[in-house]
């Protein structure tokens, strides 16, 4: 009896053993593995930062657009590592919510891709400071003719930020003004990040001013 007794202990544990063993040395690290993979490919950070004049326009064909560029002749850079390259492909990537808070807005090349963003389905929000919706070249009514919502402030001080938030994850913020004048004029930068932190602060200057720049509220049309 006790033999019996003592065989089915020996059993019990080599069995356990045998478990422990595989769980620790085999399944454990594919565990580990596939969680830290999960976690690297969540948790990529991505920190960049852009400095502006370019040396020549950019062609928005190449970085922002399906086909890319199809002229058989293109005087526009295709340099990927320009600043404005690099801004319209961060932009061209949005797949579901644009938010842009931007003082001036002139820029075509940004327009067009912008309207391009909302007819593929992304949702627009711009908005921007209300002296510079009437200036000249002025993207802002291009914007709401191609059906974009688009609010302003409505008192003499500006809105004067400059950033933008690419589906609710990607913050692109410094002292760049979409404008022609700002990609191959000034001296500029932009930072580029998915640091949350910045990005939720962002979000919630972004909604704070989407609401408080509300047409019902002051008779603005948008
Ligand atoms: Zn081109």
């Amino acid at each position: 009896m006790n033999g019996i007794l003592s065989l089915k202990k020996v059993l019990g544990l080599l069995l356990t053993s045998c478990t422990t063993y595989i769980i620790i040395k085999k399944l454990l690290p594919y565990y580990v593995r596939n969680k830290s993979l999960k976690k690297s490919k969540n948790d990529e950070k991505i920190l960049k930062v852009l400095f502006f004049p370019d040396p020549k326009p950019t062609c928005a064909l190449k970085f922002a657009s399906r086909n890319g560029c199809t002229r058989a002749r293109c005087n526009l850079s295709h340099e990927p590592s320009f600043a404005s390259a690099q801004l319209l492909s961060c932009l061209f990537r949005t797949k579901h919510q644009l938010d842009v808070c931007i003082y001036v807005f002139t820029a075509i090349e940004l327009g067009d891709l912008v309207i391009n963003l909302h007819r593929s389905g992304v949702n627009v929000r711009v908005i921007t400071d209300d002296e510079q919706v009437d200036a000249s070249s002025s993207q802002i009514d291009r914007l709401r003719q191609a059906g974009i919502q688009a609010r302003h402030d409505a008192s003499s001080y500006l809105m004067h930020h400059k950033f933008a938030i690419v589906d609710k994850k990607l913050l692109i913020n410094g002292s760049f003004n979409w404008t022609l004048t700002a990609t191959t004029g000034n001296n500029e930068n932009l930072m580029i990040t998915n640091d949350s932190e910045f990005v939720d602060k962002f979000s919630e200057e972004f909604e704070k001013l989407w609401n408080l720049f509300d047409p019902k509220l002051f008779n603005a049309t948008t």
